[in-house]
């Protein structure tokens, strides 16, 4: 579904990204763990071309959205990248919900607009994701009249209205109250379940462990350790068992 390809991204001459290298099945969770400023949220913006990657290539579906071409990383023409853009929905740390919009607008503004889904239709869907996410009572409320919790099912929801094919997470739960965030991880969970196709940068080790197909450890731009949640907690290697180590 999604496939990264020796992907490298500096700032001003720093190297953040180094060579990493990421593929995603269809309905597997990925995880991503790692020390602040080891380029998570980089790749997150490059693998979702928020930011312009340096070198290596870029996947969806099996079409390239970047490659390499004379040592430059070129990208694909306009419309194919509105294309490729549909496959993906990006959940951000702090939640992005546009003030001034109540709960609804929030969610269907985009598949209108973008999408070109009939007002009908996409409050249709809206209502039944609110419903889904325990929010349905909310869908006229303005984001400064709910809970962090309940801003961040919104972001899902919104994200999940244009029905991509993989959703990407950085840090869902780091801005919110611990107590809030049981309620963000419970909704992952249940997407988890039913099989959606999920990124997620976390620092939180139980949900990764519990949650995940596959943990990917990064460190200092590259991939220094990947596996099953089982390969990487009974045999992580030396800087994994130091990092996860901080957290228990
Ligand atoms: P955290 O866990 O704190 O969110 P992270 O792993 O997400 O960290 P990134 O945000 O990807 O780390 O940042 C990696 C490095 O890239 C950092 O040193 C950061 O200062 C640098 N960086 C990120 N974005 C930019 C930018 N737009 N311009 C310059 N430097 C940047
Ligand atoms: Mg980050």
């Amino acid at each position: 579904l999604l496939e990264i390809n020796h992907m490298k991204k500096g700032f001003d001459g720093t190297g953040v990204l180094e060579d990493i290298s990421l593929s995603v099945k269809e309905g597997e969770v990925v995880s991503i763990i790692g020390p602040s400023g080891s380029g998570k949220s980089t790749l997150l913006r490059c693998a979702t071309m928020l930011e312009k990657m340096d070198g290596g290539e870029l996947k969806y579906m099996g079409e390239a959205a970047a490659w390499e071409e004379s040592g430059k990383c070129v990208y694909a023409g306009k419309q194919k990248l509105k294309e490729i853009h549909k496959h993906f929905g990006l959940v951000f740390q702090s939640f992005n919900l546009f003030p001034h919009y109540s709960v609804m607008k929030n969610i269907t503004d985009a598949p209108i607009s973008v999408d070109k889904v009939s007002k009908k239709e996409a409050e249709e869907r809206a209502l039944k994701l609110l419903k889904q996410l325990g929010l349905e009572e909310k869908k006229d409320a303005y984001p400064y009249q709910l809970s962090g919790g309940q801003q961040q099912r919104v972001s899902i929801a919104r994200a999940l209205a244009l029905q991509p094919k993989i959703l990407f997470f950085d840090e869902p739960t780091s801005a919110l109250d611990p107590e809030l965030t049981g309620e963000v991880l419970r909704v992952i969970k249940e997407l988890a379940k039913e099989h959606m196709t999920m990124i997620i940068v976390t620092h939180e080790m139980q949900f990764a462990k519990e949650l995940s197909d596959r943990i990917v450890f990064m460190e200092q731009g590259l991939i220094q350790q990947e596996g099953t949640p089982e390969e990487i907690f009974t045999a992580p290697n030396e800087r994994v068992r130091e990092f996860i180590g901080k957290f228990t």
